[in-house]
């Protein structure tokens, strides 16, 4: 599952910066940088939850959706955790020697272990006859459930929250139906058979009952509450255990059940579940009736009801249809989204060797879904996930489709046992996602994806293992330990054991368990199945402990002996880790000699005999292992690197190594790599470096690459010429872009965002324009307020407040509240209070029920503001005691306190200071220019005091 709902669930995400939208954790406040194709808002704020558990403080800007649907790097905070126990072990130690009377402080509660739940029944089919109305929002449903009891039992309990029950009825042993006993305490419901009921029995229960609008699993939407533009639509999600809230089940990974599902709505709509459409047909007046089976075994939380006005296109895959679900004005862009999808099918089934099992594929583009969500047959997808041609210069959805593809096999086919599992799932989701890339995009694409997939693993695994049983809820687990860090393990799986064993291993652990659930050793077995070898340290080493190895490799050249003296360190403070460890060394005759050692001690030091001292010097030359790597060398070897290294990766470190050394040497030969290299990922990691190095060169260098041919690499020239304020070529530049456009939408958005940035008088000026634009989902009219924020204007505020209006479309009011939230927080001392006034109301306003991004940035600006908005402090309580929403009420709760308290952020008070020190060095400015006409009039010392108090100053 890979998900940014707007209003809903799932999704790991990250970059918390709603800015730039693609901050990959730079935005340095702190934020994690986590993947955005797919953390729901939950778990975005268990993330963050975890964060501040870890003492690292929210980025304030928190969470706007970020753009690309695609799974990208997480970058959390480091975490202490370790070596804080490590400390505690510490002062247990002294504790044991105190003298006796000095008592030990209190053992800490043991974890909470979650593990598999308890099956006393094994249930074989739910079928689900469901009234749907989309105006009312509810589900009036009848759920006949068949099982068989797996040991002697005399009542059966089913997850069911929120549920109105009529009846319940059922049978034992195959005798007629009676009705039942039975208890619903609001979370369950509890059937008595009022008989014990021996091992082996088949038994019936079937439950009549009612849903109104849930809180969780089944979303409606209607254009009355979320806004004009809103379809009537309702979707589900189940995964984690969020079905529970719609229909009764055994709400667990840990049970396979065939499903049916007889859905009647209005005639306008259609039905979207799993499996087979066994029959569409009318039933009663206006109304339609669609009957879908799934008659393969699979999970509860897998279990999809999508209704909708859409339009469906349909293609053939050997023998199967293959659908593509879109609202009715979006056909066109069909072909550009998934015209990739029967070639993805193709590279799965054909590697894999095991054919894609379901009756259909369909893909859904839902309204206000955010990432994807592999229901068995049939992916939900956001309607963000659909590309026109020009949005797909910039990126295209297809690593979330072919991850969601390739979940068909890992998670629905197979399933984790329990959620300390989740990484069988997203683990290998993630590295097929890679898999594909490699296949349709070539290894370059697929070294840089592993490559930012390292920086993800490394540090959101720190704390725990992968496998991992202390959590609190099951969302917990959707995190960089299940997606990057699955991948990275499956990787180091296949560069271990070579591509045609590793398909091998893959073919047997799928044909064996398929339509079963899985754990981890049974992954374990089938590779030693396959080799004949021990592999628990491997899994020990890299799913049931912490961390990674942290490596320094060390170069010296013994002349004496001709040979390279290469010193393999691990850093880190727990054991060491086991893994092989190829290094490849080159010398000027062009000469390459490849060795590759077993890596088991903390320090090992390699000999390798040359014909003469070495130019290049490449460690894990194939990304072997996932380690963090410093080198010791020479920065002609680092230099070489840059120019010469086969990997992109190994460019891209050399890359950073040079930046390091501010000399024009440096910046020539980074910025000769910036015009040479052929893959656009370097070429952007070399812009970033080059324009933290400033200078003649650098500028020049990103200047020319504002002309290069890939969009991305025009985009991060353009990111990194930010860093020439008031520089008038730059200027000229980024004002070119802006006025002439670009083939790229994101071009456009980042010219004004780095004008903005440039320092200079006319920003307003230049980038108001874009506010006129036309663009997909108001993109450029979004980065235009998005830039505005920027700048020190009282004019600006009358450009970005008016848009936070219902009359605009909801990414633009996004925008806007979102601007309007960052410019009242960084120049609130000098708004005056009819100013302030309007600020508030405007925030307020946007406190509005159904749309959550938008409720939730706004209770955040409330919140920044502090005791500014303390006359919204009884608006925000309602919200923080009534929102729908448990995550807009705790940030309400979160935002009233803070005005209570009124204790800005560390950043706010840098901000205000540095605002108070350029008024007050503008002022002295002032004062002297004073002092200086004064005296050529031979008038008497200026009135003003130079340390005037910025509460006296108003809005220019
Ligand atoms: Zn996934």
């Amino acid at each position: 599952m890979t998900q940014t709902s707007a209003r809903t669930r799932r999704t790991m995400v990250l970059c918390f910066d709603g800015e730039s939208r693609d901050c990959g954790g730079a935005c340095g406040k702190g934020c994690a940088g986590m993947d955005q194709g797919r953390a729901s808002p939950r778990r975005q704020v268990s993330v963050l939850a975890i964060l501040a558990a870890r003492g690292y403080h929210h980025c304030p800007r928190f969470p706007a959706y970020r753009g690309s649907p695609s799974y990208r790097s997480v970058r959390m905070p480091v975490c202490g955790r370790p070596r804080v126990a490590c400390r505690l072990g510490l002062a247990a130690a002294v504790l044991v020697a105190l003298p006796p009377g000095l008592a030990a402080p209190p053992a800490p509660p043991p974890p909470d272990l979650k593990f598999a739940a308890d099956r006393p029944l094994d249930v074989q089919h739910i079928k689900l006859e469901l009234a749907v109305d989309l105006e009312k929002k509810r589900v009036d449903g009848t759920a006949t459930i068949t099982m068989t009891a797996l040991r002697t039992v005399e009542s059966v309990t089913f997850d069911a929250v929120d549920f109105v029950t009529q009846t319940v009825a059922g049978s034992v042993g195959g005798g007629g139906p009676r009705e039942l006993a039975y208890a619903n305490d609001g979370r369950q419901i509890e059937v008595f058979f009022g008989q014990p009921v021996a091992a082996g029995t088949p038994v019936e229960a079937r439950i009549t009952y009612s849903v109104e609008d849930p809180k969780d699993g089944l979303h409606f939407f209607s254009p009355k509450e979320d806004g004009p533009e809103a379809p009537y639509q309702v979707w589900s999600q189940g995964e984690s255990i969020e079905n529970r809230y719609w229909f009764p089940c055994f709400d667990h990974p840990n049970e396979m059940q065939t499903t049916e599902l007889i859905a009647t709505v209005d005639e306008k709509y259609k039905v979207l579940s799993n499996g087979k459409l066994v029959g569409q047909k009318a039933a009663g007046p206006g109304k339609v009736s669609y009957h879908w089976r799934q008659d393969q075994p699979h999970v509860a939380y897998l279990v999809t009801l999508v209704v909708g006005d859409f339009a469906i296109v349909e293609e053939n895959w050997r023998g199967k249809p293959v659908q593509y679900w879109v609202p009715p004005d979006r056909v066109d862009e069909v072909q550009t989204t998934f015209g990739n999808t029967t070639r993805m099918l193709d590279f799965f089934s054909d590697h894999i060797g095991v054919e894609y099992a379901w009756d259909k594929y369909a893909q859904v583009c839902c309204y206000q879904y955010g990432g994807g969500m592999e229901n068995t047959s049939a992916t939900t997808l956001g309607e963000r996930a659909l590309h026109d041609a020009r949005s797909k210069l910039d990126a295209t959805a297809d690593d979330l489709l072919a991850h969601e593809m390739a979940h068909q096999w890992f998670g629905d086919l197979l399933t984790c046992r329990d959620w300390a599992h989740i990484w069988l799932n997203e683990g290998f989701a993630s590295y097929f996602e890679a898999l594909w890339g490699e296949f349709d995009l070539g290894p370059d694409e697929f070294a840089y994806d592993l490559w930012q997939k390292a920086s993800g693993a490394i540090n959101g695994g720190k704390q725990f293992p992968i496998v991992h049983r202390a959590y609190t809820s099951p969302d917990q687990q959707f995190d960089s330990r299940a997606y990057p860090k699955g991948a990275w393990v499956l990787h180091m799986l296949r560069r271990r054991l070579g591509d045609e064993t590793f398909w091998k291993v893959i073919n047997r652990y799928v044909s064996t368990h398929r339509h079963q659930t899985v754990e981890t050793a049974d992954l374990r077995k089938t590779v030693e199945e396959l080799t004949g070898g021990s592999w628990e340290r491997f899994f020990y080493d890299w799913t049931e402990r912490p961390g990674h190895p942290v490596v320094k490799v060390r170069l010296d050249w013994r002349e004496d002996e001709k040979a390279a003296e290469v010193t393999v360190e691990q850093t880190q403070e727990v054991e060491a880790f086991h893994f092989p460890l190829t290094v490849e060394l080159r010398t000027a005759d062009g000469k390459a000699t490849v060795v590759r050692r077993d890596v088991t001690d903390k320090k090992q030091t390699l000999l390798v005999p040359l014909s003469g001292r070495p130019t290049l010097l490449r460690v894990d030359p194939e990304q072997s292992v996932l380690m963090e790597l410093e080198e010791s060398k020479g920065q002609d070897l680092w230099l070489a690197q840059l120019k010469d290294d086969p990997s992109p990766v190994g460019r891209i470190r050399a890359a950073q190594q040079v930046a390091k050394n501010p000399n024009d040497a440096n910046r020539r030969a980074l910025a000769e790599a910036l015009a040479a290299d052929k893959f656009w990922a370097v070429q952007n990691e070399i812009a970033e470096a080059l324009g933290k190095l400033g200078g003649d060169i650098a500028r020049e260098a990103l200047l020319a690459g504002l002309k290069h041919e890939h969009p991305k690499v025009r985009r991060a020239c353009l990111g990194a010429l930010k860093n020439f304020p008031k520089d008038e070529a730059v200027c000229a530049a980024v004002a070119a872009v802006l006025e002439k456009g670009d083939a790229s939408l994101r071009v456009e958005s980042a010219a004004a965002q780095t004008y903005a940035a440039l320092e200079v008088d006319d920003v307003v000026v230049r980038v108001t324009p874009l506010l006129e634009r036309e663009s997909r989902r108001d993109e450029l009219r979004s980065a235009a307020l998005s830039a505005l924020a920027q700048v020190d204007d009282a004019a600006v505020l009358e450009l970005i407040l008016p848009r936070t209006g219902r009359e605009h479309s909801l990414d633009v009011r996004q925008a806007a509240v979102g601007a309007l939230r960052k410019y009242a927080v960084r120049r609130q001392l000098v708004l005056d209070g009819p100013t302030q006034q309007r600020v508030l109301d405007a925030l307020a306003a946007c406190l509005e029920p159904r749309m959550r991004r938008l409720r939730m940035t706004a209770v955040e600006g409330l919140g920044e503001l502090g005791r500014l908005a303390a006359p919204k402090l009884e608006e925000l309580r309602r919200v923080a005691a009534a929102d729908p929403d448990g995550r807009v009420r705790e940030a309400a709760k979160r935002a009233a306190e803070r005005i209570e308290q009124d204790r800005p952020s560390q950043e706010q008070i840098s901000d205000l200071r540095k605002q108070l020190d350029e008024m007050k060095s503008k002022n002295e400015e002032l004062l002297r220019r004073l002092e200086k006409l004064e005296a050529r009039a031979g008038a008497g010392p200026a009135p003003v005091s130079a340390s005037q108090p910025a509460g006296a100053v108003h809005s220019p």
